[in-house]
Order: C-alpha cells, then sequence, then structure tokens
C-alpha cells in the first residue's frame, strides 16, 4: 500500500483513481480543477480532497495525472501551485495524459534536476477499459522508476511497459493513433460500400470479422457505424489534438503519414458537421452526407 495522488478526475482519471482504492488498496488524495467532481468522488470512495495539485503532491510516494494537452499537463505540474513545487525526493510523478514526446522529455528533465522521476505513461482502452481497469499503458522513462510505478499502475491496466526512455510512452501513443486512423476510415468505407452494393452489413461484418479482415474496430463498432450511433466512446476533438502529435512528430522524424494526414482531414470535416464530441467511428457519417 502507497500513497499516492491523482491529478484529473476527467472520463478516464475518475475511474482510474477509483481503482488506485477498491484494487490497489492505496491511501488516495485527488485533486480535480472542477472541485464538485472530487467532492463527488471523495463521497464515492473515501480518500482525502485537496484545493491545488500542490497541496496533493506534498507528502505522496506517486503522483498520477490525467488531464487533457500538453498546455494543461504544464498547468498542474510547473504552474502556479503546480505538483513539481511539492514531490519528495525520490517520489515518481506518473502522467497518464495523451501529450508531445517533447513535454514528456522536458517534465522528465525538470523532475530530474528537483531530485525526483517522471514517467509518461498514456494509455488507451477509452472509457470502458479505464471503468473496467483494463488498460494498456505505454510508457518512457527510467527503469528503476517505472519498477516501482508499475505495480501501483497495475490497479487499472491490463498491459503495462516501458518502451524507452522519456518520451517513448508518447511516441508509442502515436503509433497506437497512426494505426486506428486508416483502419477506422478502411472500414467506414467497407461498412458503406456494403450498403450501396445492397448487402445485408450485420451478415457480411459477422462473415469477415472471421477472416483477415478482422480488428477491434470492426468488432466493437460496426454495429453503432451501421446504426449511425455515435453520442459515446473516444471524441473526435481528442482524436484531432492525437493526430496532431503525431504529424508534429513525423515532420521532426521524417516519417511519411500520408493516410493519418488525410485522416485527419476527415475528421475537421466531423468537426464541422458538429462532431467534435462524437466518437472517432464517426467517419462514417461524412460519406453519407456526401
Ligand atoms: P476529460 O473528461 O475532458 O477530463 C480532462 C481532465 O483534465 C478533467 O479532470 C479536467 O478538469 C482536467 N483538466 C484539463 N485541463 C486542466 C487544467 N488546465 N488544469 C487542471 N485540470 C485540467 O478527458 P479524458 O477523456 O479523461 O481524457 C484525458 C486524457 O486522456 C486526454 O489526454 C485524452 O486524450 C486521453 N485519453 C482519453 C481516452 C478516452 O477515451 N476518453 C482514451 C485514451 C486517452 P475539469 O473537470 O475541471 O475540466
Amino acid at each position: 500500500m502507497a500513497k499516492v495522488a491523482f491529478l484529473g478526475l476527467g472520463v478516464m482519471g475518475y475511474p482510474m483513481a477509483g481503482h488506485l482504492v477498491k484494487k490497489g488498496g492505496h491511501e488516495v488524495t485527488v485533486y480535480n480543477r472542477t472541485a464538485a467532481k472530487a467532492e463527488q468522488w471523495v463521497k464515492e470512495y473515501g480518500g482525502r480532497l485537496a484545493k491545488t495539485p500542490k497541496e496533493a503532491s506534498a507528502g505522496q510516494d506517486f503522483v498520477m495525472c490525467c488531464v487533457g494537452n500538453d498546455d494543461d499537463l504544464r498547468q498542474v505540474t510547473t504552474g502556479q501551485d503546480g505538483a513539481f513545487a511539492a514531490m519528495g525526493k525520490g517520489r515518481v510523478f506518473v502522467d497518464h495524459t495523451t501529450a508531445s514526446a517533447e513535454v514528456a522529455r522536458e517534465l522528465h528533465a525538470a523532475a530530474k534536476s528537483g531530485g525526483f522521476d517522471f514517467v509518461d505513461a498514456p494509455v488507451s482502452g477509452g472509457q470502458a477499459g479505464a471503468q473496467n481497469g483494463a488498460l494498456t499503458v505505454m510508457c518512457g522513462g527510467d527503469a528503476e522508476p517505472y519498477g516501482r510505478a508499475e505495480p501501483v499502475i497495475a490497479a487499472y491496466a491490463r498491459m503495462c511497459r516501458l518502451l524507452g526512455p522519456a518520451g517513448s510512452g508518447q511516441l508509442t501513443k502515436m503509433v497506437n493513433q497512426i494505426c486506428i486512423a486508416g483502419l477506422v476510415q478502411g472500414l467506414a468505407e467497407g461498412i458503406h460500400f456494403a450498403r450501396r452494393a445492397g448487402l445485408d452489413v450485420e451478415a457480411v461484418i459477422e462473415t469477415i470479422s472471421k477472416g483477415a479482415a478482422q480488428s477491434w474496430q470492426m468488432e466493437n463498432r460496426y454495429k453503432t457505424m451501421n446504426a449511425g450511433k455515435f453520442d459515446f466512446g473516444f471524441a473526435v476533438d481528442w482524436m484531432r489534438k492525437d493526430l496532431g502529435l503525431c504529424l508534429d512528430e513525423a515532420r521532426r522524424n521524417g516519417a511519411p503519414l500520408p493516410v493519418t494526414a488525410l485522416v485527419d482531414q476527415f475528421y475537421a470535416d466531423v468537426q464541422r458537421m458538429g462532431g467534435g464530441r462524437w466518437d472517432t467511428s464517426s467517419l462514417i457519417r461524412r460519406l453519407r452526407d456526401h
């Protein structure tokens, strides 16, 4: 059992912090910018509520965090009343935000100079993965502090792995998003084609999902795509942020991402259609509207 703080009780953070209590048996302190969510969390799980990231982080063995983007992350770590001002020597800050590799390297260096450690640890598995404690956690940083953090992360992870030095977790999450983007567009085109061809979409997918076309997206999204339901899941606005990170990184490392760049523009179309909060499988709506 450890003393753990969790910063950011959003769609992902709220259930993740809950697993630290229920599954991990840890002593948990929470901080959320909108205090009402933190009050609700404490009512549900017990634990302690802090008014700032700095207050939450004082005296903790581990500080976990899951906020929106690079700027939000800088705010809760090195900003006013940020967590880094209160991190004890030898302690570990674990960041689950999907952010840039650059900010991960910057915060890793800042942590080192303050005598503590930073692990970038973005997640995959969505809201359901967070609620079921079955996330995939992709980590970057140093082996020793990672080794200490891994059993704590295990409270909400099905798979957790150190993939290299600082930033490697974020780079791996980019690979994850690159692999998903083109695949979802392919699935959208396939389902749309099947309808235009007059086929029974359910029968088609049930058949081809037993063959080489099978994917997580196909198994988990084809029914809702066919029914035109998108008010759940991983929001298009978040996907555009993530694809922006991939395209920025690719400009630096020279990897061509033609399909990812194109699908990013398709998601911009979905945003213009009012679908910023729709699930990423809403790419099929573009085809129907065209
Ligand atoms: P969310 O529901 O919008 O929650 C964001 C959290 O960050 C909220 O607690 C918010 O506080 C806090 N926050 C944002 N900016 C802040 C700031 N400047 N200072 C302090 N707190 C701030 O988002 P989410 O869906 O949990 O996603 C969180 C991260 O996980 C994102 O990087 C996302 O890309 C990634 N992710 C999400 C999913 C998914 O399926 N949702 C899957 C994988 C990865 P308030 O309550 O005050 O707004």
